[in-house]
């Protein structure tokens, strides 16, 4: 079984770690900050307030997803949102209007015109496209519409990515919505006909299907799990500076058999016992070196030439920054009923917000009790990096102009929660493949390392805990003598 290192504990570190350990393999984590769980994290007040930093929920969307949660026996603390929190809200015209569920309630909506809604209807009679890396902007224009793209899709965006449609990468960011057109030349036809087609053995749940949920404390509870399992394995607050493969040559890293000991290539771990310059500095040996920290994380590391050649380029992924504040208000100050899931605010609305997460009605306990109402807000973004950099009160005006407007305001905030994230988000934006490319070639390159990351295979909670199921079967499977 092999010495595996992984650098970084966030959900995809912590969770391959995790995978790993479970199949023999003698791990360790090296996690900068001092908490690990990277996005995942809950603050909770001894007066009963309760906010995320990152997000607020993961969606099921696999069978992995499942027995993750089964294995770590957090079954009984899961906790999934209410029905009534299922309806969304989208702002057309400075006024919050629930996304129609059916056809019924599509020909109804005020959230499109009328000629909108034609539009969509001809959809299944639009032309595949012939760009291979299409912008998500182009390829709503072309299939749904104008005005499609700048109300509902615009908004979605804001909301999942704090991105722009007009940079991000159809296949790349909304892959699904890719394989649909590929698979049935058309959406409509597509989700009448069952959706995506998936290759046999899959265990992915339709995202139309697939439920989301929280933990009794918060999603923190995962990550807190995970590194309980792990213990000693789990290092932070060590600040890696280089990775090296010091006793062979380039020639022998893409042949391990010509290692000195005949096992696959050796890498080695430089780090600091903490983030001051002076502190002392540590070296470990690992068989495999697994890279799960942050994309931009990368630049504080040195490399080997071989693999920063390749890799180096993935500081570069945009990051938009993006401000989390979830403020808590008496129920009876807030007119609006909070009956669903939040309200997306495309931007051409020209609000100062991305949106907002009616915190307390996905789960009560948000809230210290139902007297109290809780309201996350997404601030910045691609859309206006520059509002994330503002201080936290001229954010708190912003955000409670934008909440009296949507919601009706009636009184003060009696609880604030703010998060800056400075580089916030992944951009999957066209040409990101270039980025994949010289992953897979550096991993081909130099037998035992690897990457893994939101950057890498998907932005989602889900994804990421995807993925390290995926990797963690590669990396036994290679590794396992
Ligand atoms: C505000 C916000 C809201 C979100 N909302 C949702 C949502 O509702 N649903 C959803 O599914 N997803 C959401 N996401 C996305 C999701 O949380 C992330 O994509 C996912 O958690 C990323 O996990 P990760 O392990 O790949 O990276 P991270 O969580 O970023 O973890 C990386 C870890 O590596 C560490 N690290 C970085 N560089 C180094 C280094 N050089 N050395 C050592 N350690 C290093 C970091 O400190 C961190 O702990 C949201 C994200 C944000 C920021």
């Amino acid at each position: 079984m092999a010495r595996i290192g992984i650098i970084g504990a966030g959900i995809s570190g912590l969770t391959l770690a995790f995978l790993l350990q479970n199949k023999g393999h003698s791990v360790t984590v090296f996690e900068r900050s001092v908490q690990p769980g990277g996005a995942l994290r809950t603050t909770r007040t001894a007066d009963g307030w309760s906010a995320e930093w990152g997000p607020n929920t993961i969606i099921e969307s696999s069978g992995r997803i499942k027995s993750l949660i089964s294995m770590l026996d957090l079954e009984d603390r899961r906790v999934y949102p209410d029905d009534l929190a299922k309806k969304r809200y989208i702002v057309r015209n400075g006024r919050m209007i629930a996304v129609p569920g059916s056809l019924a309630e599509l020909i109804r909506t005020p959230l499109l015109s009328r000629s909108a809604k034609m539009r969509i209807l001809r959809e299944p009679f639009r032309g595949r496209g012939n760009s291979t890396d299409e912008t998500l902007a182009d390829f709503v224009r072309r299939r749904l519409g104008e005005e499609f793209l700048k109300w509902p899709i615009d908004a979605l965006v804001g909301g999942i990515y704090a991105g722009n449609p007009e940079l991000l990468s159809l296949r790349h960011a909304f892959p699904r919505l890719a394989l649909l057109e590929e698979q049935h030349g058309s959406l409509i036809w597509g989700q009448l006909r069952g959706g995506i087609r998936q290759p046999a053995g899959s265990d992915e749940i339709p995202r139309n299907k697939a439920a989301i949920f929280s933990f009794d404390d918060g999603l923190q509870v995962l990550p807190e799990a995970i590194t309980r399992k792990l213990g000693d394995a789990v290092v932070t607050n060590v600040w890696p500076t280089e990775i090296s493969t010091p006793e062979i040559s380039t020639t022998d890293i893409r042949n391990p058999a010509n290692t000195s000991d005949g096992r696959s290539a050796r890498w080695q771990l430089s780090f600091r016992e903490n983030h001051k310059k002076g502190a002392d500095l540590t070296t470990r040996s690992f068989d495999v070196l697994i890279y799960s920290g942050t994309a931009y994380g990368l630049n504080d590391i040195k490399l080997p030439d071989s693999l920063s050649k390749e890799i180096r380029a993935v500081t570069e992924i945009p990051h938009p920054p993006v401000t989390s504040l979830t403020l808590g208000f008496r129920r009876d100050d807030v007119a609006h009923p909070l009956d669903g899931f939040g309200v997306l605010v495309p931007g051409v609305e020209g609000f100062s917000v991305l949106g907002t997460l009616f915190t307390s009605s996905l789960f009560p306990d948000r809230a210290p009790d139902s007297g109290h109402v809780t309201l996350t807000t997404y601030l910045g973004g691609t859309r206006q990096p520059e509002i994330a950099g503002k201080d936290e009160d001229e954010q708190e005006q912003l955000v409670t102009g934008a909440l009296d407007r949507l919601l009706g305001l009636r009184g003060k905030p009696r609880f604030r929660h703010r998060v800056h994230w400075p580089k916030a988000i992944p951009q999957f934006q066209t040409g990101h493949q270039q980025f994949l490319d010289r992953i897979n070639r550096a991993e081909s390159e130099h037998p035992g390392f690897y990457m893994s990351g939101n950057y890498r295979t998907g932005i989602s909670v889900g994804d990421t805990i995807n993925a390290a199921f995926d990797l963690a079967d590669r990396i036994h499977h290679k590794h396992q003598d």
